[in-house]
């Protein structure tokens, strides 16, 4: 569970405030300039039929009091007017008498005189005058009307007044005070203002208390996400006290169960690839990554298994083994050794070493003596820093010569670590480590590893390694330990193929042993085995170890000598007659066996492009020799195979 962030919870309220409160204000206050607009007109025309209204009725009072003939007292029909208007906020209300009725009637009051440029404008135009006197104060409406002579409507004013209809006879001029109206107005804008503002704040405030527990639960969840891309399942939990009782919940309550299975099912992975690998990678507290670290080592060394399955020899089995250790784990010093469980001996295999003198660390002791070598013997890991000098065939000698280096390694700078590796459940390779003192935890660290791969490798290198020798046992004669037929079947090519490329030259010696026959016969079949075994030796040690004798037959052999010179076959053939005449036999008390043999002798160029054919040249050859009286060397000639 994490803990709430409070900053963020209370950004993200704003946030969402905010995004309401202003388009809602902005909303509202154009509202208030539309409102106040057109309350503003509204009153305006409103005053301006109140005006019209006025101006008829005033109107339409003077005709009647002039019809009535009492126009002498129209003066009370104004003052009371005048009166009655300022009550209903109408101020400078006059009535002006036009020229033609002056004229027509003699000159009004005082009062009906026009007085200003407008009033004697209208009467002269016949035209309406309205003004819009607007202050922040103040708002008035001035209306100045003519009236003018008509003859239609229900009184003529033709009758009475003598001149031409639509003459202006008059006009009305007041003023509309509309302040008053105005004010309610911006009363009413204000009190709807204010009653809107704290509905709304009262909805704020039970939306932000609805939204309260969605916003917290959002944080959470944001935070868990967060958390749970960085791999830490156990932060990503959400409180589930206080959830709302909804789908919001319910997604909180499902993103938990999740999260806690996701973090079962990463920790089965782990531990259950663990298990296959044999060891556990180092861990952070990032769960994702542990597990793909995991996957990863699985799936290296399931893809290193996969190539190395394929492999066809041990050799190239362990020139990979080299590549994981040198280049892929970057250990610098290190030998691998293989145990040979018969000869209970163990040889190098590979090494590399940097440090010291010579290229062995190890007493060479345990290279006669398998025993000699502790992780051999014990079959467990030799680790330096579990006892001062925990193995004695670890040879400080190799270091003599530089008394620095002695130190350095009595002084423990240098560390060695041996771990032995199983085949067939015998312990089958030994590989030794040497570090210096930075490298400690790391070696530590990579010896899982390391032991993973050479412990998938090691079933595979057992089985190469038993395809090996049953490959050789099938090529070589069990007798003799020389090769047989099918290896000269197999390998024939190969070496006529080197021979061309090379272009070099192949002696071909057909060996048989003389009247062979009467030593089983006389001596018994087990002495004919000594005889043939002796005779082999012979062959072997008068030849390189890159020429190639063969059993061809029950006494024959076959020897090819790779890259001869001319008529350097003839020496070999000659050595090894020598040889075999030279080594008689002891087979029982007192009996000395001294065995002779033939060989006829070719070569490949030579004498025949085609191998077979020169083989055949060979044999031809060697009945020559019997035919000779035996125990000879006799080369191929021409007329030989006429
Ligand atoms: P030659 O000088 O003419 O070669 O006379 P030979 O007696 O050597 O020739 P022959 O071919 O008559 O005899 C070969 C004998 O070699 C016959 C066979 O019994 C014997 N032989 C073949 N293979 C083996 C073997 O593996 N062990 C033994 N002991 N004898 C063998
Ligand atoms: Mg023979
Ligand atoms: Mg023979």
């Amino acid at each position: 569970m994490f803990k709430k962030n409070k900053k963020t919870n209370k950004s993200l309220k704003i946030k969402i405030i905010s995004r309401i409160i202003i388009p809602l204000v902005i909303l509202f206050v154009i509202i208030d300039i539309i409102f106040a607009l057109s309350f503003r007109q509204e009153s305006i025309n409103e005053a301006k039929i109140r005006s019209k209204i006025i101006a008829k009725v005033v109107r339409d009072n003077l005709t009647s009091l002039m019809v009535m003939g009492v126009m002498q007292n129209r003066k009370i029909f104004i003052q009371r007017l005048k009166k009655i208007s300022k009550q209903v906020d109408i101020q400078n209300i006059s009535i002006i008498r036009g020229n033609p009725v002056d004229k027509q009637f003699g000159p009004g009051f005082k009062s009906e005189k026009p007085t200003t440029a407008d009033e004697k404008y209208v009467l002269a135009s016949g035209k309406k005058i309205e003004k819009l006197d607007e202050t922040f104060n103040s708002i008035k409406y001035h209306v100045i009307i003519p009236y003018k002579a008509t003859s239609t409507g229900i009184v003529n004013c033709l009758i009475c007044h003598t001149v031409k209809s639509g003459t202006v006879l008059g006009a009305i001029s007041f003023t509309m005070n509309l302040t008053s109206v105005r004010a309610a107005m911006f009363r009413i804008i204000i009190y709807t203002s204010i009653i809107f503002f704290a509905l709304f704040i009262i909805l704020v405030l039970l939306f932000l208390r609805f939204l309260s527990p969605y916003i917290s639960l959002f944080q959470e969840i944001e935070m868990g996400l967060e958390n749970l891309r960085e791999g830490k399942m156990d932060e990503f939990l959400i409180s589930e006290s206080g959830l709302p009782n909804d789908e919001a919940g319910k997604v909180a309550k499902t993103l938990n169960e999740t999260s806690k299975d996701l973090k079962k099912i990463l920790s089965d992975i782990n531990s259950k690839v663990s298990t296959l690998i044999g060891y556990t990678v180092l861990k952070t507290d990032n769960y994702l990554k542990d597990t793909i670290k995991i996957i990863n080592e699985l799936i290296k060394i399931y893809n290193f298994k996969r190539v190395v399955e394929r492999d066809r020899t041990k050799k190239d089995i362990i020139r990979r083994l080299e590549f994981i250790t040198k280049d892929y784990m970057y250990f610098e010093n290190y030998t691998i050794y293989e145990v040979d469980n018969n000869k209970m001996s163990l040889f190098v295999i590979n090494s590399k070493i940097n440090i010291g003198k010579g290229n062995m660390w190890c007493n060479r002791l345990i290279l006669e003596d398998a025993e000699a070598c502790r992780a051999k013997r014990t079959g467990r890991d030799v680790d330096c820093l579990d006892f001062s000098c925990i193995c004695p065939s670890f040879n400080l000698k190799t270091f003599e010569e530089n008394e620095s280096r002695v130190d350095e390694i009595c002084n423990e700078k240098y560390n060695y670590y041996c771990i032995p590796i199983y085949i067939s459940g015998k312990v089958g390779m030994v590989l030794l480590f040497i570090f210096d003192n930075d490298m400690v935890d790391f070696v530590h660290q990579m010896i899982p590893y390391i032991k993973n791969y050479f412990t998938e490798a090691s079933s595979i290198i057992e089985s190469r390694k038993l395809m090996e020798l049953l490959k050789e046992q099938s090529l070589v004669d069990q007798l003799t330990g020389l090769y047989n037929r099918r290896y000269l079947d197999d390998f024939s090519e190969n070496i006529v193929a080197g021979i061309k490329r090379r272009g070099t030259n192949l002696g071909i010696l057909m060996l048989d042993i003389d009247h062979f026959k009467t030593v089983n016969d006389k001596y018994g079949h087990d002495n004919g085995d000594i005889v043939l075994k002796n005779v082999s030796k012979q062959i072997r040690k008068s030849i390189r170890s890159s020429d190639t004798a063969v059993r061809f037959g029950g006494e024959e052999f076959l020897v090819l000598l790779i890259d001869i010179s001319q008529g350097g076959a003839l020496e070999i053939a000659e050595k090894i007659r020598k040889a075999v005449e030279s080594s008689p036999l002891e087979i029982s008390e007192g009996i000395a066996l001294k065995k002779t043999i033939s060989i006829g002798a070719c070569e490949y160029p030579a004498d025949s492009d085609k191998f077979w054919q020169a083989v055949k040249y060979s044999d031809i050859a060697l009945y020559k020799a019997k035919e000779n009286g035996r125990n000879k060397v006799v080369r191929f000639t021409k007329e030989m195979w006429k």
